[in-house]
C-alpha cells in the first residue's frame, strides 16, 4: 500500500478490518458455545466435557482472542514473507519518547515501535531488514496466528469423541486402581489442556514477536539515522571539493604538478581551475580535499 498523507500506518485497511470482524465473531461464536454447553451439562452430560474442561477451553478463548486482536498490527509481515514490502508494522499508538521520524521509530521507555516499509528513502532496506530477522530466528516465532486458534479448535472438536475413543485401550490394561484414575483424568482433559497451550503458546509468541521486532525498530532507526548523517556529510563534503580543482599539469608553462601542490613551481602560476567551460579538455584536474582547503 502506498503512503497515505501522513498517516504512518499505511496498513491495508481491510486486513484490519477482517481481523476484526474475525475477532468479534471468534467471541460471539465462543460465548454461545460456552452458554450451550453449560446448560447441555447442567441437564445432562455431553460426552467429553465437565465444567472444567469447559472452564479451560473458555479461559483459552481470551489467549486466542488477545492473538487476533494483536494479529492486525503485523500483518504487513505476511506480505514480506511472499517477497512485497508493503505497509507497516507496529505497536503503540502514542510514544512519548519517540527516536526516529513518524514513519519509523521506536519509543526509548517502552517496547513500542513502529517500521514503514513503503518509507521514501528506507523503505525496502527495512522490510530486509525485518526480514533478516525472521530468517535469524525460529520460523515458529512467524507462523500464521490462525494456526494457534485451528489447533484450539481441533482440540474442541476432538472433545466430543476423544475420550470414549482412547479409554478402551486404557481399560483392557493391567494398572492400579489409581493409576487408571489418573489415565483416566488424562485423557478426558488432554484436549482442554492443549487448547489452553495453544492459545497459551501464540499468545506468548506475540510478545515474543514484539520484542525481537522492537529491537529489530530500534537497529533500523538508528542505522537509518547513521546514514542520513553520512549522506549530509558527503553532500557537504562535496560541495567543498567540487569548489575547487588544480591542473596536474601548468597551464601557463606546461610543467608537471604534484598532487599537493597548488601553484606551479617553475614559474608560480596558480594550478587552480578557474573554470571548467574554456578549454581544458584533455587538462587533467584533481580535487584538494576538505581539510587541504582550511
Ligand atoms: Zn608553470
Amino acid at each position: 500500500m502506498p503512503a497515505d498523507g501522513g498517516g504512518y500506518r499505511g496498513n491495508d485497511d481491510s486486513d484490519e478490518l477482517n481481523a476484526y470482524r474475525f475477532y468479534s465473531s471468534m467471541i460471539v461464536l465462543g460465548l454461545g458455545l460456552f452458554g450451550f454447553l453449560i446448560s447441555a451439562c447442567s441437564n445432562g452430560n455431553i460426552p467429553g466435557f465437565d465444567y472444567v474442561s469447559i472452564g479451560l477451553f473458555f479461559i483459552s478463548c481470551f489467549f486466542y482472542a488477545s492473538v487476533f486482536n494483536n494479529s492486525g498490527r503485523t500483518a504487513a509481515l505476511k506480505g514480506l514473507r511472499k517477497g512485497s514490502c508493503s505497509g507497516a508494522i507496529w505497536k503503540g499508538e502514542s510514544p512519548y519518547f519517540r527516536v526516529g521520524n513518524y514513519q519509523t521509530w521506536y519509543d526509548t521507555r517502552a517496547t513500542q515501535y513502529c517500521i514503514s516499509f513503503y518509507e521514501k528513502n528506507f523503505g525496502s532496506e527495512n522490510a530486509e531488514k525485518v526480514k533478516e530477522t525472521m530468517d535469524r530466528t525460529p520460523k515458529i516465532i512467524w507462523m500464521n496466528q490462525k494456526i494457534w486458534a485451528a489447533g484450539g479448535i481441533a482440540c474442541f472438536v476432538s472433545s466430543f469423541f476423544f475420550y470414549e475413543l482412547v479409554i478402551p485401550f486404557f481399560e483392557n490394561s493391567v494398572m492400579t486402581d489409581e493409576a487408571f484414575n489418573f489415565v483416566d483424568n488424562a485423557v478426558f482433559y488432554l484436549p482442554s489442556v492443549l487448547a489452553l497451550l495453544f492459545s497459551v503458546t501464540g499468545f506468548i509468541l506475540i510478545k515474543v514477536r514484539d520484542n525481537l521486532l522492537y529491537k529489530c525498530a530500534s537497529r533500523i532507526v538508528n542505522d537509518n539515522i547513521a546514514a542520513e548523517e553520512r549522506m549530509k556529510t558527503e553532500s557537504i563534503i562535496a560541495s567543498k571539493l567540487s569548489k575547487k580543482w588544480y591542473y596536474n599539469r601548468c597551464p601557463n608553462c606546461g610543467a608537471e604538478a604534484s598532487k599537493a601542490l597548488r601553484s606551479c613551481t617553475h614559474c608560480g602560476a596558480s594550478l587552480e581551475v578557474m573554470s571548467f567551460e574554456d578549454g581544458i579538455s584533455g587538462a587533467i584536474h584533481r580535487i584538494s580535499s576538505a581539510e587541504e582547503d582550511q
